[in-house]
Parts: C-alpha cells; structure tokens; sequence
C-alpha cells in the first residue's frame, strides 16, 4: 500500500486560441498524462486555455498553486499573441531577461535553413526571472522551467513533435529524478461482450474512489478495458500490487475476458491471425472496406492477409464473389444466405482459409419491417465450413453501424473462430 499523502500531484494546462475555438484538438494533454502517470505522478486535472493574457494567467496561477507539477505547452512562440512567458514572468514578479545563447541558437536554426531572421524572433530568447533554459533541438522556440508558486513549472512549446522531444529531454530526467517518486504499473484487461454499466456492476467493489491499486473502466471503439495501475516502493511491488488485484478480477469475468494490454482489438486480431497462421479474405458490403482498413494498420498482417472485396451492388456480389443471382433474389442482400455465400466466394477467390464477409442496411433509407435499418449479416467461412448470424444493432447514424458492424465481425472473428494452431485459448 502506498501512502497517498506522498503523492507528486501534476496538472497540464495546454495553451492557445487554436484549442479552444475548435480548430486543433489538444492532443499534448493526453500523451503527457501517460508519460506523468507511467514515471509515478499523479495527474488531477488538464486545463485548455487561450491565448488571452488574462485568462492564462489566471489559469497558470491556480494550476501552479494546486499542483507540485504543471508542464505548460504552447504560446512560446515568436508573435504577440504568444504569452506563456509573459505571463510567468508577471507572476513570478519580475522582467523578462534576454538569454543570448538561445537567440543565437534561433538565428542558426534559421540561417541553416536559409530562412530569414525575423526581430521577433528574439522575444524566443526571452525568459521569465528564475528561468532555467530548456534547448529545444527540433525548433526554434525554447522552452524553460521554474520553481513557480507551488509547482516546479515546465513550459514547452505547443508543437506536438517538439513537446514529446522535450519531455523526453528535460521532464523524464526530472521525474526520475524525484526521490518521493513511487513507480506506477498497470495490467489492463481487454472485456468484450457486456455494456460497460454490466461490467460496472460485476466489478464494482473495485471500483471505489482511492482504492489502491485503482481499478477503472474505459471503452473504446467496442472494447472495454478494465484498467488496474498500482504503486509500489519499486517497480516489482507496484506490479506485484496490480496482479494482487488482477487474480481478483479476472474470475469475475469469466468468457468476458478477450486479451491482456493495451492494444485495440484488430490488432490484438491480427497479432492472433499470425500466431496461428490463418489466411483471411474479407467480403464487405456496409462496411465499405473499413475491416480492411482496420487489418491492414497491423505490420507484417500481410503475411496472413490476402486481400478484401467491397462488393456493394449485387452485381458485384455475383461478378466478383460468386454469390448466386438467385440467391440473392430469392432472400435480398442482407440475408444470411446471402452473407455465408460473400464469405465462401472471399475464401476461395482470395484462396484462404478463412473468409469473413458483413451485409447490412446502414440508412438512413432501405429498411423495411422485416429488416430495418440497422439490420446487419455476418458470415465465416473457416476452411470450408460456414457460420452466419443477424444482429438488430441500434439506428445511431450511418456512421455508427458501420463502424460498429465493423467492430461485430472483428470481435466475432476473435472470440469464435477455432484457430487450431493456436494452444491456450479454446473456441467459445
Ligand atoms: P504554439 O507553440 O502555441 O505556437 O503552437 C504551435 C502549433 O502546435 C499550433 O498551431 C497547433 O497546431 C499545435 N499545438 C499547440 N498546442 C497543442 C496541443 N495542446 N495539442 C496539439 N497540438 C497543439
Ligand atoms: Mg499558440
């Protein structure tokens, strides 16, 4: 057990008008976080603010009061509106001083790219009282670090490049550094099946506020993942902590439990495919190719993948995947017939050993009472044997059932077809 007293609380305040206006999703809070909480800082808050001087400062005041920690990205750069640096100095109660070495390292980063150098370049050479200077390798804008109210305050610049890179280099150091810090493991467990309102109600007890190890839920694109992060003296008591948690759990879940990581679940699909050397061919109609997109982000899944067909009219259900005129007349296109018939013709054209096909009605037209919209066909062919099913999904938007037709078949693929190479896992 850790005492929580002894914790490094941090805080991210990502800075610009960009962020709040809508144009730039701020994309540095989220990948900070897990560098600050993966090196043992606890982090309680992010905040996005602009670029007006007084709600930054406002805003850079009440982080670097409540956190021992603020890392601050954006609004160094060279043009008026970019006041990280003012606004530090004005809080830490002093005048900018100008670093001559930095300016100079601007006006080689410039010259070595032919570009000019601008005189407001130099206020990028300009720091707040205290300062420490932080070399930016990658750009023009350095960052810097102070002791600032509370907090040890590091400013990076808003770049994404440019920020992971300082982070590396100047904020890893610094949490390594730390002597209260307390190693942080996680075990993440994979959950497919139940909504994520079943999975809370199985694992409740786990889940309460300041529990150690913390247990919580997070889904994405389909997939739950029930993630358990525990501390310890060292990183074998903080992952040793997690376990102690993770046995606790696991039976709760019973065939819920899919996977072990962090990895989302095509993934986890294709690294299955290549362990068990299964050839797969894809029939889509709904889904437009977005399984084989899905697949195909995977690397080496060529050694398994043979390739997709978006068959969208009947016609090309017949021409290019051999599904009979008749049959397809005789029970529509989004049929189960119709779907084992897509799934035969991607294997043996594709010659693999499994095909997988899905025929739907995405809407917001073509549904009847019969078959409304959402109405979704799936079908697997593993060598030579076909399986087919219907799910009812719920009409929330074209782009929903596409998306989540496409994580069905996936999830279908991953948790029912026997893949005989492989030991461990049985066929559900
Ligand atoms: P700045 O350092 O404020 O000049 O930011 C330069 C550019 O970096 C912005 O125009 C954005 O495209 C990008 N950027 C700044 N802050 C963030 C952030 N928090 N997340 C993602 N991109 C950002
Ligand atoms: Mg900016």
């Amino acid at each position: 057990m850790s005492d929580p007293a002894k914790l490094l609380v941090a805080e991210v305040l990502s800075i610009g008008d960009e962020l709040i206006h809508g144009s730039n999703l701020d994309t540095n809070a989220r990948w900070l976080a897990n560098l600050l909480e993966l090196h043992g800082a606890s982090v309680q808050r992010f905040t996005v603010v602009g670029d007006d001087p007084v709600q930054l400062e406002s805003a850079m005041r009440d982080a670097c009061t409540r956190a021992d920690l603020v890392i601050a990205t954006g609004g160094l750069g060279p043009t008026l509106d970019d006041r990280t640096r003012d606004v530090v100095a004005a809080i830490a109660g002093g005048p900018l001083w100008f670093h001559a070495p930095s300016w100079q390292l601007v006006q080689d980063y410039l010259g070595a790219r032919q570009r000019p150098v601008p005189a407001s370049n130099r206020r990028q050479a300009e720091f707040p009282p205290g300062a420490t200077v932080l070399h930016n390798p990658i750009g023009t804008a350095p960052g810097f670090r102070l002791r600032l109210l509370r907090a040890e305050l590091f400013a990076f610049p808003g770049v994404p490049r440019e920020m992971k890179r300082m982070a590396e280099d100047w904020l890893l150091p610094h949490l390594n550094s730390l002597p209260s810090q307390q190693p942080v493991a996680q075990v993440c467990l994979c959950v497919l099946g139940p909504s994520e309102a079943l999975l809370g109600e199985r694992i409740e007890p786990f889940m309460v506020a300041g529990r150690e190890p913390a247990v919580g839920i997070t889904a994405s694109g389909g997939l739950l993942t029930i993630r358990i992060v525990g501390r310890g003296r060292d990183a074998a008591a903080a992952a040793a902590a997690c376990e102690g948690t993770a046995v606790e759990i696991r039976p709760l879940l019973a065939d819920w439990l899919v996977a072990e990581g962090t990895e989302a679940l095509h993934v986890l699909l294709g690294r299955r495919l290549l362990a068990a050397n299964v050839s797969v061919a894809l029939a889509e109609s709904c889904t437009g190719g977005l399984l084989a997109a899905k697949l195909t982000e995977v690397p080496g899944i060529s050694a398994v993948f043979r390739g997709g067909v978006v068959a969208y009219a009947n016609e090309a259900k017949t021409d290019l995947l051999g599904v009979g005129a008749a049959l397809l007349q005789q029970h529509g296109a989004v049929s189960e017939p119709v779907a084992a018939a897509m799934a035969k013709g991607a294997a043996q054209r594709l010659r693999a050993r499994l095909g997988v096909s899905v025929t739907g009605i995405a809407g917001p037209g073509g549904g009847t009472p019969e078959k409304p919209v959402g109405t979704v066909c799936f079908g697997v062919c593993l060598d030579g044997v076909v399986t087919t099913w219907t799910r009812h999904l719920p009409d929330l938007g074209r782009e929903f059932l596409r998306e989540r037709a496409a994580f069905e078949l996936l999830a279908a693929i991953f948790r029912n077809v026997p893949l005989p190479a492989e030991t461990g896992r049985g066929a559900t």
